[in-house]
């Protein structure tokens, strides 16, 4: 397990957000603050958009929207 802080894309709305089989999963890892450091969720920021991209808990980016 990783601590996942804040600006990190864990604690990002857009970490996960199409894909509601993992929703209550974030849930936990936003208010436990840490999770598997080998988690990748599809980023669905609008700005990244056609390109699939999946990142870890641990990336960042200046996309990130708090997700509470
Ligand atoms: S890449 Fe940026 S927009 Fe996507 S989840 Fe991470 S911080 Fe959020």
């Amino acid at each position: 397990m990783v601590k996942v802080q804040d600006g990190r894309c864990g604690m990002c709305a857009h970490f996960g957000e199409n894909n509601p089989g993992d929703a209550q999963r974030l849930v936990q890892i936003r208010v436990r603050g840490e999770a598997p450091e080998d988690l990748l969720e599809p980023c669905g920021h609008p700005g990244h958009e056609g390109l699939h991209l999946r990142v870890s808990v641990l990336g960042a980016c200046d996309g990130f929207t708090p997700a509470y």
